[in-house]
C-alpha cells in the first residue's frame, strides 16, 4: 500500500478537526451593538466560545424581527430578552431563561424638570414602547391608569422630549440619560424601582426544545458568555476599544464609557454573581404581569428558569430524612440570605436615584435663582480665584462669566487704593463663619469706578470643609450721589435759613428801635409798660414812670441847626442808657421828650435816680462845630400803685408832674405827691 495517501488522510483530519469540532450557534441581541452586550464580544474576542467548542456569531436586531421571534422561528439558538420573557412563558411560548445579566432593569421614564411625580403624567403625552409592561406596571402602582396617558410611538430620539412634542419618554438610564446630559436638557428620571417594582434587566435565553437537544452545549455556552461579562466588566476600556473597531462606531468613547458605569452600576457583580436568578424574583415579576391582567395567575415558574447545577441526589439521600431536612434547612437559609442582599442591595439603588434626582433638582433651583437675581453674585475660592458669576454681575461689572472665571478678582476689579482694605474683609470672610460687610469702590470693563455694597459669607463642600465664599454687591453708586447732593442742598438750606432767622431778629429788633439814638421806640414802650404793670399788681411790687423833656430845644434847633439838636439827643441817649438796669426800659416817646420804665422802684428811689440824670445832663456838654452845647432838661415822675392803676393813667401822671416841673422853672425833678387820677 502506497503510505503517502495515508499520510495526507492523516494530515487532512488533523487540520479539519478543530473546524469540525466547533458547534456553529447565533446569538441573537435585543438591540444595536453598544457596551450593553460587552461580555458576549469580550468572549468571543478571548476566545472563551471557542474553548467551550462554539463558533458563534452576534446579531444585533433589525427593524425586521425582535430577539424573542428570532429565537423562537429558529433563525437564533440564543437571545437576550428580558422580564417580559417570564410573560411571553406565561402566554405559551417555550422560552427558558439561561442567566440573568443585568440584575435590574434600566427602564425608567425621562421627563422634563415640569413633571416633579409620575403622578403628574396623568392626561400626559409618553413615548414609550407596548412591550415596555413595566412601565405600564409603575404607572398604575404611582395612580396613573393606562387608558389616561396618551401613548405615542416611540422615535427612538430625544429630541421628542427635549423639543416638548412629548411629556415623557421611555429610555434607558445607562444610554439615553447620556444623550440628555450631552444635549444639557435638566431633566427628572422616574425608575419603577421607586415603587418597588424590581425587574430584571437583559436575560440570556433560549428555547426549551434547543435546551433539551443540546444540553451540553447549552451549559457550555452560558459560562464562556458569563466569563466573558467577567472580563468585560474587568476591562472596560479594552472592550469599548474593541466595540469601536469591531462592531459599531455609533456611540463615542464617552457615551460607551457612561454606558458601562452604569451597566456595571445595575448588575452589581460585587454583590450578585453574574448570571444568577432568583426564583422568588421570578414569581414577582410574573405576579406583577398578573396583577395587570396580562397572564393567568396560574403562571407554572417551572422549567422556566434554568438549573445550570441541578442537584443530583444519590440514592440513599431519598431514604435519609435527616439529609433531605438539613438540605431544605440550608436552602432556606441561603435564599433567604439571598432574598436579604437583594433588599439591601435594591434599598440602596432606589435611595442613591432619589438622592441623584433631589441634588439634580436642587442645583436647578439654585442655577434659577442666582441667574435671575437682581443683585450681581459672584462665588470664589481661595487665592481669591472666581468660580461663579451671575447674570447680574456681568451686567454690573461688564465681564462675561468666560472672561473671570479662573481668575483673581483682585487683578481686576478692586482699585488698588482700596486693595489693602478689601483684602481684610475677604480674608475674614474666608476664616469665620459670618457674613463680613464691605463698601468699597470697583472697577468695570468699560473703565469707570462704580460704588459698591458687598456681603461675604463662607460655604461649606458636602465633607463640611470651607469650599469658597459667595459674594453679593449692590451698585450703590447712584443712590450714594443722590445722598450727597442732598446732604449739600439741605446745609445750604440751613445756612439760608439761619441767615433768615438772624434778618428776622434784626428787623423785629429795628421795628421796635428809635432809628436816630437806638433807645426803644414809644410802641414798644406801650406793650412793656402794660405788661410790666401787670405783673407788679400780681407780684405786689411798685414800678416807676420817668417822663424827660429837653428845656428850650427848639431855641437850640434855631441858633445851631437841627443836626446840633440830633446830636444833643444823641448823647442824651448814652447818658440813659449808662445807668440803666437790664429790667429798665428807656424810650424815645417823641421828639426830644423820654420815658424811661423802672420796674420794682418805689417813688423815693426813682427821685433819686432822676436826680443824677438830671445832675449829670446839666454838666454834659456836646461840641458841635467848635461849641460846646449844654443843655438841661424837666423830670416828671409816675409811681405804682400811689399815681396810678394803669399804663394811661401812669403817663397821664408822669407828664402832669413834666408840665409842673417847667411851670416851676425847668431843669427840676417833680413828683406829684399824692396825686392820683383815679
Ligand atoms: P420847652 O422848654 O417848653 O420844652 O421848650 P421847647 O423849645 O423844647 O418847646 P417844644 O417842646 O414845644 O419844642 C420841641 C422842639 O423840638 C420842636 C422841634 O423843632 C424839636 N424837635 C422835635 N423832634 C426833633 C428832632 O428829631 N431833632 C431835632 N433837632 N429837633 C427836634
Ligand atoms: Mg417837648
Ligand atoms: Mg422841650
Amino acid at each position: 500500500m502506497n503510505p503517502l495517501p495515508g499520510c495526507i488522510l492523516i494530515l487532512f483530519l488533523l487540520t479539519a478537526l478543530p473546524a469540525v469540532a466547533l458547534e456553529r450557534v447565533t446569538l441573537q441581541l435585543k438591540w444595536k451593538h453598544q457596551f450593553q452586550f460587552a461580555g458576549y464580544y469580550a468572549a468571543l474576542e478571548k476566545g472563551y466560545y471557542r474553548e467551550a467548542g462554539l463558533d458563534v456569531t452576534i446579531v444585533e436586531q433589525t427593524a425586521r424581527e425582535n430577539s424573542l421571534d428570532a429565537v423562537l422561528n429558529g433563525r437564533a439558538d440564543y437571545g437576550i430578552g428580558a422580564s417580559d420573557l417570564a410573560l411571553h412563558r406565561a402566554q405559551g411560548k417555550p422560552v427558558v431563561a439561561l442567566a440573568c445579566i443585568i440584575q435590574h432593569s434600566p427602564l425608567v421614564l425621562f421627563t422634563s424638570v415640569r413633571i416633579q411625580s409620575i403622578k403628574d403624567l396623568t392626561d400626559k403625552r409618553i413615548m414609550l414602547l407596548p412591550e415596555e409592561t413595566e412601565l405600564f406596571a409603575f404607572l398604575t402602582r404611582s395612580g396613573v391608569e393606562r387608558n389616561r396617558i396618551v401613548e405615542v410611538p416611540h422615535s427612538f430620539d430625544i429630541d421628542a422630549l427635549t423639543s416638548g412634542r412629548v411629556d415623557a419618554l421611555s429610555g434607558y438610564s445607562t444610554d439615553e440619560a447620556y444623550d440628555l446630559q450631552s444635549a444639557n436638557f435638566t431633566y427628572h428620571q422616574f425608575s419603577p424601582r421607586s415603587v418597588d417594582i424590581d425587574f430584571y434587566g437583559d436575560t440570556l435565553f433560549t428555547t426549551q426544545k434547543h435546551l433539551k437537544e443540546h444540553p451540553s452545549q447549552v451549559v457550555a455556552f452560558r459560562e464562556a458568555s458569563l466569563r466573558g461579562w467577567q472580563y468585560a466588566l474587568a476591562h472596560s476600556e479594552e472592550v469599548i476599544e474593541l466595540i469601536r473597531s469591531k462592531y459599531s462606531q455609533r456611540h463615542s468613547l464617552e457615551h460607551l464609557r457612561f454606558e458601562a458605569a452604569e451597566t456595571a452600576r445595575l448588575m452589581q457583580p460585587d454583590l450578585v454573581e453574574i448570571g444568577s436568578m432568583n426564583p422568588e424574583r421570578w414569581r414577582k415579576i410574573a405576579d406583577m404581569y398578573a396583577s395587570l391582567g396580562m397572564t393567568p395567575h396560574e403562571f407554572e415558574i417551572e422549567g422556566f428558569i434554568y438549573d445550570p447545577r441541578p442537584v443530583k441526589l444519590p440514592a440513599w439521600v431519598n431514604t435519609s430524612l435527616l439529609s433531605a431536612l438539613a438540605a431544605l434547612l440550608l436552602f432556606s437559609i441561603l435564599v433567604w440570605r439571598y432574598a436579604r442582599l437583594n433588599r439591601n442591595l435594591n434599598r440602596a439603588l432606589v435611595e442613591r436615584d432619589q438622592a441623584l434626582a433631589e441634588r439634580r433638582a436642587n442645583e436647578e433651583q439654585l442655577r434659577v435663582v442666582l441667574d435671575t437675581a437682581p443683585v450681581a453674585v459672584i462665588t470664589w475660592r481661595k487665592g481669591f480665584v472666581l468660580t461663579g458669576w451671575n447674570r447680574e454681575a456681568q451686567r454690573t461689572f461688564g465681564w462675561t462669566k468666560e472672561e473671570v472665571l479662573e481668575r483673581n478678582f483682585f487683578d481686576f476689579m478692586v482699585p488698588e487704593a482700596e486693595r489693602p482694605q478689601v483684602q481684610a474683609i475677604t480674608d475674614g470672610a474666608l476664616d469665620s463663619d459670618f457674613v463680613a460687610h464691605s463698601v468699597n469702590h470697583n472697577l468695570t470693563k468699560d473703565g469707570r469706578t462704580i460704588f459698591c455694597a458687598w456681603s461675604n459669607a463662607m460655604f461649606h463642600d458636602p465633607a463640611g470643609n470651607p469650599a469658597g465664599v459667595i459674594s453679593i454687591a449692590l451698585d450703590i453708586t447712584e443712590r450714594t450721589q443722590a445722598e450727597e447732593a442732598l446732604h449739600a442742598a439741605n446745609i445750604g438750606l440751613q445756612t439760608r435759613l439761619e441767615q433768615i432767622q438772624a434778618l428776622q431778629a434784626r428787623l423785629e429788633e429795628l421795628a421796635v428801635r428809635d432809628s436816630l439814638t437806638g433807645l426803644y421806640n414809644r410802641r414798644y414802650l406801650d406793650e412793656t409798660l402794660e405788661r410790666e404793670v401787670a405783673r407788679a399788681r400780681r407780684e405786689g411790687h411798685p414800678l416807676s414812670l420817668l417822663m424827660i423833656d429837653v428845656d428850650h430845644f427848639k431855641q437850640l434847633n434855631d441858633n445851631y441847626g437841627h443836626r446840633a439838636g440830633d446830636k444833643v439827643l444823641r448823647m442824651l441817649s448814652e447818658l440813659l442808657l449808662a445807668d440803666t438796669r437790664t429790667e429798665d426800659v428807656a424810650c424815645r416817646y417823641g421828639g426830644e421828650e423820654f420815658l424811661v420804665l423802672l420796674p420794682g422802684m418805689p417813688a423815693d428811689k426813682a427821685r433819686q435816680r432822676a436826680e443824677t440824670w438830671r445832675r449829670d445832663i446839666e454838666n454834659a456838654a456836646v461840641v458841635f462845630e467848635g461849641h460846646a452845647l449844654k443843655i438841661t432838661a424837666s423830670f416828671g415822675i409816675a409811681c405804682y400803685p400811689e399815681h396810678g392803676q394803669d399804663p394811661d393813667q401812669l403817663t397821664g401822671a408822669a407828664d402832669a408832674a413834666l408840665y409842673e416841673a417847667k411851670h416851676r422853672g425847668r431843669n427840676r425833678v417833680e413828683c406829684l405827691q399824692g396825686h392820683f387820677v383815679g
